[in-house]
């Protein structure tokens, strides 16, 4: 290798060092909102090219592609109860179920607080809410040891697909009007947004 190869080589490592520190949450080791819409928009163009192309469908590998706002439930009360370190590991644990769940092309976010957004590649709604409730059922059975108790805890969520949406604002607005629906008729549900 030559000694501009070398420097070039350096760069680029040093490049992927930072893109990784300005796309990653620190806690959660998800994607930050940044890393998120980044990351999403090259599937979504790709989802509208096919859907904005009858003629030249075939072209397109990427067909279409849900959102989800999962947000975990009365969170402000196991911090109080609990502490904000077990409401931090709570949040560590959440997140990690939900990235083993779907698949290594899906896109996994820490929107904001308590709250982790989700791109599902190639999802319908009706696949993606089937993910969902079954990352919802999964948290429902998880029992944390923290100092002698054991902590339970929910997660609520809200499901659209951008076939129905157009641009990713909609299709935020979207999720997060299945996700407020699921908030108040009750909480440990999935909604989605074809149901309002
Ligand atoms: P709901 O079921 O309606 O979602 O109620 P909630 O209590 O979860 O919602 P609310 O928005 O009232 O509270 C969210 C809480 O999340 C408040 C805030 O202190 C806490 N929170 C946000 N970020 C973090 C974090 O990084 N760690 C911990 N431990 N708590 C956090
Ligand atoms: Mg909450
Ligand atoms: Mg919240």
């Amino acid at each position: 290798m030559t000694e501009e190869q070398e420097k070039i080589k350096e760069l680029k490592e040093e490049v992927s060092r930072l893109k990784e520190l300005a796309y990653k949450d620190e806690l959660t080791d998800l994607y930050n909102r940044h890393g998120f819409k980044d990351e999403s928009a090259k599937f979504i163009n790709e989802v509208k090219g096919y859907l904005e192309n009858p003629t030249r469908r075939e072209n397109f590998l990427i067909k279409s592609l849900s959102l989800v706002i999962f947000d975990i439930d009365n969170f402000k009360k196991i911090n109080d109860t609990y502490g904000h370190q077990a409401g931090d590991e709570i949040l560590k644990l959440v997140s990690k179920i939900i990235k083993e769940r779907v698949r290594g092309i899906d896109i996994v976010a820490r929107w904001g607080g308590e709250e982790i957004i989700v791109s599902l590649i190639g999802s319908n709604e009706a696949h993606a809410y089937e993910i969902c409730d079954d990352i919802r059922k999964k948290i429902e059975e998880i029992a944390v040891k923290w100092e002698g108790k054991i902590i339970k805890f929910t997660v609520s969520g809200g499901v659209a697909s951008f076939a129905e949406a157009g641009d990713f604002d909609n299709l935020f607005k979207k999720s997060d009007a299945a996700l407020y629906k699921a908030k108040q008729t009750g909480k440990n549900k999935i909604v989605k947004a074809s149901e309002l």
